[in-house]
């Protein structure tokens, strides 16, 4: 359908979306509006001109300062521009090139977008955007309204006696799987294993994922996740090992009664809902975790961001679906000796 030479293309317009993102990044966590004042340095508040906002090259011909103050300008604002213009190219000389399928390259590289501005969010701020995770359900639905008019074989996923909207059963296996193990954590070691967000993260993963290549990309998250954890734990300064018995004593998990509350209103989207009708998030959620969620938290030193590893293992999922659901079902029928 498309040239392969059109890729190019493709990474383009990633990159100004990559350059959008930045925006959102910088933006969304600190609670400021994404289209007002127009994009400033956040250092000498110069508005910037059309020379100032070229992807990559801004960043490159000015020897990464604002023009205007000298300040140095982060490298987040180059990677940010070259993962998703990288995304947008794979997923395009996927779907586009390799085959006619304009719709899934679409939700692609929307679900792609939406997860970098996720990843970089969570490391810098250790939080998810709630917005964010209503755009990955949204996605999803929406995708999944599609194949339905498409009678598409993908469209329904048959679970136990009823047939539910893949995408449905996708955002339930997530959300469910997810505060299961926060759950299991929270009993089992008093611990708040997970955040909320992590959970709403999965929802929306598993939402345009669909079932079983959301499971993979979950085992992915989970198998990174452990390496680089206890790689962090083993190499953190000794000086901040010292110092953790003292933060232990004044730990104070979550209450049970609340998690399985908004994981429930997870499972039901209460959250996503409450972004339009807002009364819904303190009947539901109540006040308590509005406040927390607006309290300056500081993360203790064990605290390991686990939304980046969730969002990456969805990209990697998505990108090598073919072989990656291969490999699992191969090793499922070796490990179950094909039963
Ligand atoms: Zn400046």
């Amino acid at each position: 359908m498309f040239l392969p030479w059109t890729t190019v293309v493709g990474f383009f317009i990633g990159t100004f979306i990559g350059s959008f993102l930045n925006v959102v990044i910088y933006r969304l966590p600190r609670g400021l509006s994404l289209v007002q004042p127009p994009s400033h340095c956040p250092n000498c508040s110069h508005r910037l001109g059309m020379l100032d906002l070229v992807p990559l090259f801004s960043f490159l011909f000015s020897g990464r300062r604002c023009r205007y103050c000298r300040r140095d300008v982060s490298w987040r604002y180059l990677w940010v521009e070259l993962i998703t213009g990288g995304l947008w190219a794979a997923f395009w000389l996927q779907n586009l090139v390799g085959g006619p399928d304009p719709a899934r390259f679409l939700l692609l590289a929307a679900f792609a977008s939406v997860l970098v501005a996720c990843i970089f969010i969570d490391i810098g701020f250790y939080v998810l955007p709630d917005s964010l995770n209503a755009w990955l359900l949204g996605l999803g639905l929406g995708y999944n309204a599609w194949l339905i008019a498409r009678v598409s074989d993908k469209a329904w996923t048959q679970v136990g006696s009823i047939s539910l909207p893949s995408a449905v059963a996708g955002a339930l296996l997530g959300a469910g799987l997810f505060w299961g193990i926060a759950l299991f954590g929270r009993v089992l070691f008093r611990k708040d294993a997970l955040g909320h967000g992590d959970i709403k993260l999965a929802r929306g993963i598993g939402a345009v994922l669909l079932p079983l290549v959301a499971l993979v990309s979950f085992g992915l998250a989970v198998a990174v996740g452990a390496v680089l954890g206890a790689v962090q734990v083993v190499l953190r300064p000794r000086r901040e090992q010292e110092n953790e018995g003292e933060e232990e004593e004044a730990y104070e998990p979550e209450s049970l009664g609340s998690l399985l509350r908004c994981g429930l209103g997870y499972m039901l989207a209460v959250d996503v809902a409450a972004l339009f009708v807002p009364r819904l998030e303190r009947w539901w959620f109540g006040a308590e975790e509005a406040e927390a969620a607006e309290d300056d938290w500081s993360p203790s030193l064990t605290t390991i961001p686990f939304g980046p590893y969730l969002a990456a293992g969805a990209l990697v999922a998505a990108l090598l679906e073919g072989p990656l659901v291969r490999l699992a079902t191969d090793y499922w029928n070796w490990a179950t000796g094909g039963l």
